[in-house]
C-alpha cells in the first residue's frame, strides 16, 4: 500500500579521512572532507565548510557549504546551495554547474530525510573533531581561514 508521503528521499554520504603532503621539511595533515548525494561526489570542483553544514541543520536560505578551497565566496564556485526546510525534510539546491560562468540556472534539488541529515551531519562533525584531536597541532582543514582550533570548539549538533 502506498504512503501519500513521499518515500524517496536522496542519499547523503559525509566522511572525513587524513591526507599527509609535504610543508617544508615537515609533514602536513590535511583533514579531508567527501561529500556523495546518491553516489555523486559533489566535491570535484570545491571543498565543503563545515560550519555552513552544520548551520544548515537550524538555518535555511543561501549556504555556502560547498566553496572554493579558498574559502572565497564567488571564487569558482559563484553560486551557494539553497537550504530549505520542509516538515520532515532538509532540500539542498545545488547549481548544475558551480564553476561554470555560463550558467543556465539549472538546479539539482536533492531531499534529505531531516533526523536523518541532521545525524549525518553530526557524525560528520564528530568525525573531524576525533580526526583533528588525533593529528594534533600539524593538521589542517578547508577551506582556508577555517582553523583546527574553530573546528575543535564547535557545539555538537542537537537531534532533531
Ligand atoms: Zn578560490
Amino acid at each position: 500500500m502506498a504512503s501519500s508521503r513521499d518515500p524517496v528521499r536522496d542519499v547523503l554520504r559525509i566522511d572525513y579521512h587524513v591526507e599527509a603532503f609535504p610543508a617544508g621539511d615537515e609533514e602536513c595533515l590535511l583533514i579531508v572532507p567527501r561529500v556523495f548525494v546518491n553516489r555523486r561526489n559533489l566535491l570535484e570542483d570545491c571543498t565543503l565548510d563545515l560550519r555552513e553544514l552544520v548551520m544548515s541543520t537550524r538555518v535555511e536560505g543561501e549556504c555556502w557549504l560547498l566553496i572554493c578551497g579558498c574559502g572565497t565566496q564567488g571564487c569558482g564556485v559563484d553560486r551557494p546551495v539553497e537550504v530549505s526546510h520542509c516538515g520532515e525534510s532538509v532540500r539542498w539546491e545545488v547549481p548544475e554547474s558551480l564553476r561554470s560562468r555560463s550558467t543556465t540556472g539549472a538546479v539539482r534539488t536533492y531531499s534529505f530525510d531531516r533526523a536523518t541529515y541532521v545525524a549525518t551531519v553530526a557524525a560528520a562533525l564528530l568525525q573531524a573533531q576525533n580526526l583533528a584531536q588525533q593529528s594534533g597541532s600539524a593538521s589542517e582543514i578547508g577551506p582556508h581561514g577555517f582553523e583546527i582550533e574553530e573546528l575543535l570548539g564547535l557545539d555538537p549538533v542537537p537531534s532533531p
